[in-house]
């Protein structure tokens, strides 16, 4: 028999957390082989709630799901998991500063780094969802020294999701025939989706995004502003967030990194710098990954034209501010 992976989810009780559980208890995350037990934490005002999320659990009979703990206290939640999605977190409300809203965040994720840090399995890979998702694990990353640098993640893979579903609709083409998007940066309205490398697979074979949008004033403007407000755009429609597209891409994040990305395609993930294409080592920027054997890669080499080079500067900078932004908010 296969070992179960212990995958931890925080915040299980809120919106995503209700659609990611039931997807990683199916198979969506790790595949249709692997068993898995659920670690659910969140904090006391959702322990109710919580524990509601873990009888529908035990009432879904997931032949796959081999246990679940669901728990208010961190240590507990973090003990023995080899897979961690942050995605509980302090939302910004009406009148809050976004200061406030950091240093809410900052002392968060410092403790739950902590807890991570000493009570997760060794090899812990980590994904955060929660906002401002790629400072928050950098916050992480500082906090948990043990666990190794490239095991700390933030989810860009639903603006990379988004990007692949605008072309596929805007083409009238089958979403799994467009690949090689990326996303570049930060999780927020600066992210820079490109289209500079992507292609369609036609029946005449592999052809760029470019040349058969052939628009490129769509692409630089209504396709790139499309994709950064799309999560404005399903509150509005909703009146709730984005969840279930969170989670089934919170789980296309984790399958591909620890299963490995199909050949000849790339994914979007929220990595730690080491300065490949000049952005700034050392903050959590979004690049192009493929994954082989459980460790990701920046893909090298693209080129960047001048358009694409401002856009990645600019969300660079972003992110270094909110880097400096969380820094104050710890001393
Ligand atoms: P959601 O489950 O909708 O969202 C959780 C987090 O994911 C938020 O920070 C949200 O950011 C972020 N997020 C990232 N990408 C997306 C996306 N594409 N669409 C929507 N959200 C995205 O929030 P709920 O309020 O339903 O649940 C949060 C849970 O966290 C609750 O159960 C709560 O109890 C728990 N919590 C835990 C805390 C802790 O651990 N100390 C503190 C506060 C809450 P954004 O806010 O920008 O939408």
């Amino acid at each position: 028999a296969i070992d179960p992976v212990r995958v931890l989810v925080t915040g299980a009780a809120g919106q995503i957390g209700y659609a990611l559980v039931p997807m990683i208890a199916r198979g969506v995350m790790l595949g249709p082989n692997q068993p898995v037990i659920l670690h659910m934490l969140d904090i006391p005002p959702a322990a109710e709630a919580l524990n509601g999320v873990k009888m529908e659990l035990i009432d879904a009979a997931f032949p796959l799901l081999k246990g679940v703990v669901a728990t208010t206290d961190v240590s507990e939640a973090c003990t023995g998991v080899n897979i961690a999605v942050m995605v509980g977190g302090f939302p910004r409300k009406e009148g809050m500063e976004r200061k406030d809203v950091m240093s809410k965040n900052v002392s968060i994720y410092k403790s739950q780094a902590s807890a991570l840090e000493k009570h997760a399995a060794a090899n812990c890979k980590v994904l955060v969802v929660a906002n401002p998702a790629n400072t928050n694990a950098l916050i992480l990353k500082e906090f948990a020294p043990s666990i190794p640098e490239k095991n700390i993640t933030c989810l860009t893979r639903l603006d990379h999701n988004r990007a692949l579903g605008q072309i596929s609709e805007r083409l009238n083409v089958q979403v799994s025939d467009v690949r090689n998007v990326i996303i570049w940066g930060n999780h927020s309205s600066t992210q820079y989706p490109d289209v500079s490398h992507a292609t369609v697979k036609t029946q005449d074979g592999e052809k760029p995004v470019r040349e058969l949008v052939a628009d490129d004033d769509w692409l630089r403007g209504d396709f790139i502003t499309t994709v950064q407000q799309r999560g404005a755009a399903i509150i509005k429609a909703r009146k709730l967030s984005s969840a279930l597209s969170a989670a089934s891409s919170a789980c296309d994040h984790i399958r591909d990194w620890v299963l490995g990305t199909p050949e000849g395609t790339w994914v979007s993930m929220g990595v730690y710098s080491d300065g490949s294409y000049n952005v700034p080592a050392g903050l959590i920027y979004s690049f192009p990954v493929t994954s082989l054997n459980g460790e990701w890669s920046i893909v090298q080499g693209l080129t960047i034209d001048e358009f694409s080079r401002k856009k990645l500067d600019a969300t660079a900078e972003e992110l270094t501010e909110e880097k400096a932004l969380a820094y104050s908010c710890l001393s």
